[in-house]
């Protein structure tokens, strides 16, 4: 569970977009015209005073910069994770030019990030290329004779492109989504983790809804289908995209929906080798694990079974030329980004424009850094940290996880209603947290991924098998608690339930979220309730399940776990009640999990705050008391301003709630009244009662 989205797949995040996207599709980050840092501490230029903040203190955190900022065309969303990001970028790109120049030793990590880089911004050479990379791939499909060679290429497209419970990431293009991770009841050893997929848009709503808004989509999606199939070549391209399409649908009709992804009890199903031919009929799994390198796993977790069943009987249900068509689609459709422009162009069109509502595609070298940060991540990431990230810094970030975690311990043995039992297990899990700052203390071997000059999709390609082969070799090793999830240039953080561990990310770690200047009422709200909430995931809703062993298994009482549930249930019917448009409310339920993360992580950064003063006054800044510098910074990290399809995606896909709710959060807190003066009648005023305490 992260503080705020990434991308989804790994290959569509290569082809559309690159780092700092809200979401699979919408393209963003760049120079930015986000909050610039003009002053330590709250950003006193963005603030909106006509606002009374108990009416609406998004508004009033954010208001001035809301009215003065722009979109630009090629974003679908700005805000000050898009700004750091750019910042992060312009580092990472001047980091990479560098080792252009510098002529690496061939095989050298900085050799490859060089190569990469070029094969990509090498647009004459991927003109002149045209499809040759691809028609190998291409054959191989239409040479498929029957069902048996269908599931063997079905087989040969999994991957590591998902993460259920790290990056929240429920998303593959491919059939079945692979991911490595701790067991669940073994969290000692890795084993083996299969998630539903076969749909290219972003879940199962975008084909079944009926909103015109998703019937429009859903033409322009056939239409770029057609398009795509035309530019390859494929004779009667409309009559497939038709098929492809109507395949699509029936696969999102079993997936599960999104809001119930997120329940590990559900998707906690061990199935041997056997139990997919007899409760999932229809593919042949022999073959389909075989081609995947999978023969020899002795058992999966199947995290959507239903979905399993429904996917297997379509394998031998449709036409073997249907499936044959949408393998070619998605080979295009994956690799469309670094195709020749012709390519490029269309499926911008559908997925920056149609579905992302961006008018325009970011620059080639944003769109370079991106590739090069998922695919040799941790080689930027290594020189980034050394460069970017000081070891003052690091002390300091240090020392704030430490007072919030013993805030959060203080929280714990002050409720109420918990058993001694129950806060001793809780107690426990904080003891065994591991807490990564800035960069990883081991970092990953590279040495296997071959980097070819001017072979963009090679090395795509090679980068992606890389990785699968890769976590195939750790199937069954013992779990590294230490390793990360995220690289050092993300602007975002982490919690990791099957490590019990956080990662955050040097470029994070910086102002506006982080500033050594900056008094520390402004540091705690803005980076500290991060740091809370990403705490505090490790008792969510999901969290709450696994215990200091990372096992998931129940550590409450009977009672503890009734008090817990119906606060949460509370907190789903209080963002139940937002609206990101008269038509469309938030899913209280689908953002339940994060939503819990920011109520208990405001809290615990806010007393870990108190504690770090010992006694003392907060300074007054800005004619702003202590108190209100903390919730000012605290809602100023959620400003940001999406596209309308932008936020529409994000209400549908996305755990985490549009950043103005998310600062609607304060009014949970009771220091937060006391702090502005809310009082009945205000429009964010809460009684008492009915303000939802978690931790
Ligand atoms: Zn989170």
């Amino acid at each position: 569970m992260h503080i705020f989205k990434l991308s989804k797949s790994r290959l569509l995040r290569v082809a559309g977009c690159a780092v700092f996207v809200l979401s699979t599709f919408s393209a963003f980050a760049q120079e930015a015209a986000a909050p610039a840092q003009v002053n330590h501490g709250i950003q006193v230029q963005n603030l909106d005073r006509s606002v009374k903040p108990g009416d609406d203190f998004y508004e009033f955190a954010n208001g001035d910069w809301l009215k003065r900022t722009e979109i630009p065309p090629d974003r679908g969303s700005i805000g000050v994770f898009t700004a750091l990001g750019d910042l992060a970028n312009k580092r990472t790109v001047a980091l990479i030019e560098e080792l252009a120049k510098s002529n690496a030793a061939a095989g050298s990590n900085q050799r490859k990030i060089a190569d990469l880089y070029n094969s990509y911004m090498n647009e004459e050479a991927i003109e002149k290329n045209g499809l040759a990379p691809l028609r190998p791939h291409l054959k191989a499909i239409a040479d498929i004779k029957d069902k048996k060679q269908l599931a063997r290429a079905l087989g040969e497209t999994l991957r590591a492109d998902v993460d259920p419970l790290n990056n929240t990431n429920f998303h593959t293009p491919n059939l079945f989504g692979f991911w490595l991770g701790p067991g669940f009841s073994d969290s000692e050893h890795y084993t083996a983790y299969l998630l539903q997929g076969g749909i290219v848009l972003p879940n199962r709503e975008y084909y079944l809804s009926e909103s015109p808004r998703m019937s429009d989509l859903r033409s322009k999606y056939q239409a770029h289908i057609a398009a795509m199939l035309k530019l390859a070549g494929f004779s009667n391209p409309e009559a497939r995209a038709s098929g492809i399409l109507e395949l699509e649908t029936a696969i999102a009709k079993a997936h599960l929906p999104a809001d119930q992804n997120d329940d590990v009890i559900k998707a906690n199903n061990t199935w041997k080798p056997s139990d997919f031919t007899a409760k999932a009929p229809g593919l042949d799994w022999p073959e389909f694990f075989g081609a995947a390198g999978l023969a020899k796993q002795a058992q999966f977790t199947v995290w959507q079974p239903t979905a399993f069943a429904g996917e297997a009987a379509l394998v031998a249900s449709q036409p073997l030329e249907t499936w044959k068509d949408w393998l070619a689609f998605h080979l295009l459709e994956q690799y469309g980004g670094i195709l020749p422009k012709a390519f490029a162009d269309e499926r911008f069109n559908f997925v920056g424009k149609a579905l992302g509502g961006t008018p325009q595609q970011r620059p080639r070298w944003q769109r370079g850094v991106g590739i090069v940060n998922v695919w040799l991540g941790e080689a930027v990431g290594q020189i980034y940290a050394q460069r970017y990230f000081s070891p003052k810094a690091k002390a300091e970030a240090q020392e704030m996880v430490a007072n919030i975690i013993e805030a959060f311990r203080k929280r714990v043995d002050a409720l109420d209603w918990m058993d001694p039992k129950t806060k001793a297990e809780a107690k426990a899990k904080l003891d065994t947290l591991y807490v990564g700052v800035g960069y990883p203390e081991k970092w990953k071997d590279y040495t296997a991924y071959q980097v070819k000059p001017d072979d963009i999709f090679g090395n795509l390609w090679r980068g992606s098998l890389f990785e699968y082969r890769q976590d195939l070799a750790r199937l069954g090793t013992k779990v590294d608690k230490h390793e990360w999830s995220m690289t050092p240039q993300t602007v975002n953080a982490v919690n990791l339930p099957l490590q019990n561990a956080l990662n955050f990310p040097a470029a994070i770690l910086q102002p506006p979220f982080f500033d050594a200047e900056a008094p520390s009422a402004t540091n705690y709200g803005a980076i500290g309730t991060i740091i809370g909430h990403e705490i505090s995931h490790s008792f969510d809703s999901a969290g709450a399940l696994f215990d200091s062993k990372s096992r998931l298994r129940n550590w409450w009482t009977d009672e503890d776990k009734k008090h817990f549930e119906e606060s949460t249930t509370r907190l789903v019917a209080q963002y139940n009640t937002y609206k990101a448009f008269p038509d469309l409310p938030i899913n209280g339920r689908l953002t339940l999990a994060e939503n819990v993360a920011d109520v208990a992580g405001v809290a615990a950064a806010y007393d870990g705050w108190k504690a770090s003063l010992k006694g003392k006054p907060a300074p007054v800044q800005h004619g702003f008391t202590g108190d209100q510098q903390f919730f000012i910074a605290y809602a100023q990290n959620w400003g940001s301003k999406p596209r309308e399809a932008a936020l529409r995606q994000q209400v549908l896909t996305d755990p985490h709630s549009p950043g103005q709710f998310r600062s609607y959060e304060v009014r949970n807190i009771d220091e937060w009244y006391a702090a502005f003066d809310v009082k009945p009648g205000d429009k964010l005023y809460l009684a008492p009662e009915h303000r939802v305490r978690v931790w």
